[in-house]
């Protein structure tokens, strides 16, 4: 009986297998890719030897400095091009309009009244990151934030003659600059001194998230990356309030940038469940460092694309 279940299972396991040795037909992710070289993006001299986090803090409390009121916050921006014809009455994020799940995804500020019961603290459905991440750190880090949303003034061609990508970022952050004001602030939480994380302001913004409705091309890698790219400002684009943003990956990379891009064609926009393992695995590169896993939501690598889903044990630790 034994022998039996044993020979059931190495079956199931070699049919696995075999759809990931065929990836090209077996996309669970619907075209929704890691592709970054992050190693290149990677900013050079500082020492990724951190615990809790290799690039960004993986908790909220035991740094110091925190407190309960401690959250590490991410800022949000969906953005698409002027007269973006893809999909365009796409449900999850029409044309012209704002993704339908954007007031769903960050809690404005930190909740503390759920007792023993983190898995709680915030709900799936107003909440979808914060809970996410709240349940991931098993009552460990509080994610909030806001999102915003932006068309560009130009189809997406217009940029490839008038500045390209370092364009679009800077009509990003002059935007946000209109928004937020002295609220920039707001996004700087977190510092890195003396081999650890310090609740603290050090001028650079935290976290924030670049989301495309569509992927074109631009100079944005198809897919998804651990990493801001440049504006017009270059790699440090200093906000109206004085705030720098810095592009690339490492300790101080401000970001991630997403597009439903990947090799093959053209992709709807993201719905909320496809976002969220996505930005799982993109702040996971901050949190692990660049290099993929064969399973879990940093797969990837010889896989050749990204599977999404959960975490391994390994990587959900408190
Ligand atoms: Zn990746």
């Amino acid at each position: 009986m034994k022998t039996i279940t044993i020979w059931a299972l190495l079956i199931i396991l070699s049919i696995a297998m075999a759809q990931f040795a065929f990836s090209q037909i077996y996309d669970p992710a619907n075209g929704f890719h890691c592709e970054e070289d992050l190693e290149e993006y990677l900013i050079a001299g500082y020492s990724p030897s951190s615990s809790g986090g290799f690039f960004k803090p993986e908790r909220t409390n035991n740094y110091p400095g925190t407190n309960s009121n401690s959250v590490f916050r991410i800022l949000i921006i969906f953005v698409q091009f002027d007269n973006d014809t893809i999909d365009v009455n796409n449900s999850n994020w029409p044309s012209g309009s704002a993704p339908a799940y954007i007031n769903n995804l960050l809690a404005t500020d930190r909740y503390n009244d759920y007792g023993s019961s983190w898995w709680e603290a915030y709900s799936e459905s107003n909440a979808k990151l914060s809970d996410y991440w709240m349940e991931l750190s098993r009552g460990n880090l509080h994610v909030t934030g806001e999102a915003h949303h932006l068309t560009l003034e130009h189809p997406w061609y217009w940029y490839n003659s008038n500045g390209g990508l370092a364009q679009i970022n800077t009509e990003i952050y002059d935007s946000l600059d209109l928004k937020l004001g002295t609220r920039w602030r707001e996004f700087d939480n977190w510092a890195y001194e003396e081999g650890t994380y310090k609740y603290q302001r050090d001028g650079k913004i935290d976290m924030m998230y670049i989301v495309y409705r569509t992927w074109r091309n631009v100079g944005v890698t198809p897919g998804s990356a651990a990493t801001l790219y440049t504006s017009t400002q270059g790699n440090e684009h200093v906000t109206v309030s004085n705030d720098t943003i810095v592009a690339g990956f490492g300790q101080l990379g401000s970001g991630c940038t997403f597009t439903p891009g990947a090799p093959g064609g053209i992709a709807s926009p993201f719905s909320a469940d496809k976002f969220a393992p996505l930005q799982a695995h993109e702040l996971g590169h901050y949190h692990f460092g660049w290099c993929h896993a064969r399973y879990g939501i940093m797969a990837g690598g010889d896989c050749g694309f990204f599977t999404g889903g959960s975490r391994t044990p390994w990587e959900q630790k408190a």
